[in-house]
């Protein structure tokens, strides 16, 4: 494996060409992305690659800004092979190489809060958090080590999708129970998807014109997993999910909020070990268990024609968003938007509808019309009185890293 200690590269490269890399358990998601220019040189993904028959979708913009979307079946790929693919594609394609390397990584513990050069030490110190993220941080760190192979002369950075959380004070961490269970096994809540929350916020940020350090926002992250955050003054003060990302709203499979005392009662009394109980919890739960079904798109319409199961999983769904909403807009007083985002959140305009509805009195106003023509990066759907903005924001992760990359580069070269 290549040396790991690029300091030396990022004194002397301009990082505007960033390769984000996202990967994941079976998928492995790559951008290509020049910052200067504002666009995206080459995006794709590889699926399937657990089962060794991996699927690659790509797209690549050519010196015309004419887009070509390609479709590739390469068989009994691993890890290592799809990376490969990654740096031939760009040869092919004649794209610019990378000039800076992204990686998402999804345990930050409370070591890392900001994006973070990678080295052997930065590497050992991932490797220790991977108790507490065993299907994550393993596979982001052997992507992190396959891509310092192909792309050895530039720097690479981690960035950390709990770092965003890292500023919620104790009070709002801690868990009322033994301090042992904190400093001897590091539980406390850490919170996740914080590279999504910190770019929409990000985004309302611009859209509104201010520093994001004078806003007080709520995020509704809304897709096959689900968070809500509370952000004070630019900074995340509290979140939804918590030691994993188990905890917070019903997701597409994981419960949620449930009383502890359920999954104990489950193995003292229904026979169940603990990873049964685990997988039940997080893979067969949430609309799934409710609905049969975790797709929100069908569940909206089985709901339509008369189907009481998924007209009690919205039922269900929309209330505890509710909940949270007034949970957060109690802790922050002030909120100045609150902000919808990811598969759900984008595209729902019934779900929005459902989560704003009879909360004049909190200053919500929400215009039903401007809600179903929410359609672009960034739409308001609420009235022009309405004190709190109401924004549906397209996420985009990649582009988070990008940007949180190049920064730092820039960062560490004045
Ligand atoms: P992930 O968390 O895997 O990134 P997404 O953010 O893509 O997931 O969200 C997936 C969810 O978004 C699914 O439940 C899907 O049904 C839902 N979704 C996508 N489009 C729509 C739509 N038009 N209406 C309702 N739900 C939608």
């Amino acid at each position: 494996m290549a040396n790991f200690d690029k300091s030396l590269h990022a004194n002397t490269v301009i990082a505007d060409i960033i390769l984000v890399i996202n990967c994941g358990s079976s998928t492995l998601k790559y951008k290509l992305l020049d910052i200067t220019a504002n666009q995206i040189l080459l995006k794709g993904v590889f699926e399937g690659i657990e089962q060794q028959l991996v699927q690659h979708n790509y797209e690549w913009l050519d010196d015309k800004k004419q887009s070509h979307p390609t479709y590739n079946a390469v068989f009994n790929a691993d890890y290592a092979t799809c990376f490969n693919t990654i740096a031939e594609v760009i040869k092919t394609i004649k794209c610019h190489s990378p000039t800076a390397v992204g990686h998402r990584v999804v345990h930050g513990g409370e070591e890392f809060i900001k994006p973070t050069l990678i080295n052997a030490n930065v590497i050992a110190k991932i490797e220790r958090l991977s108790a507490l993220a065993p299907l994550h941080n393993p596979i982001n760190l052997q992507g992190i080590g396959l891509c310092l192979d192909l792309f050895p002369n530039v720097p690479h950075i981690a960035v950390f999708d709990t770092a965003f959380h890292q500023t919620m004070p104790d009070y709002a961490y801690r868990y009322p129970i033994a301090e042992s269970w904190y400093s001897n096994h590091n539980i406390r809540k850490y919170g996740f998807h914080g590279t999504s929350h910190q770019y929409v916020a990000q985004q309302a940020a611009n859209y509104l014109q201010k520093p994001l350090a004078t806003l007080n926002l709520i995020s509704l992250h809304l897709g096959n997993g689900d968070s809500v955050t509370a952000i004070q003054q630019g900074q995340c003060i509290d979140t939804s999910m918590g030691f994993t990302p188990l905890a917070g709203l019903m997701m597409g499979t994981r419960c949620g909020d449930i009383d502890p005392a359920i999954p104990l009662y489950m193995q003292q009394t229904g026979n169940m070990s603990p990873s049964q109980v685990s997988d039940e919890l997080n893979h067969q739960s949430g609309l799934l268990a409710v609905a049969g079904n975790q797709d929100m798109r069908e569940i909206l319409q089985q709901s339509n024609n008369g189907d009481p199961t998924s007209q009690l999983a919205i039922d269900m769904y929309c209330y505890r968003i509710k909940k949270y909403l007034g949970a957060y807009l109690a802790l922050l007083g002030h909120v100045d938007a609150i902000i919808f985002t990811a598969g759900v959140g984008e595209n729902s305009a019934e779900i929005r509808s459902r989560c704003c509805q009879q909360l004049e009195s909190f200053g919500i106003n929400f215009d039903a019309n401007l809600n179903e023509q929410a359609m672009t990066d960034i739409s308001t759907i609420n009235t022009s009185k309405s004190p709190i903005k109401l924004f549906v924001i397209k996420t985009n992760e990649e582009r988070q890293i990008a940007n949180e990359v190049s920064t730092f580069i820039k960062e560490l070269n004045n």
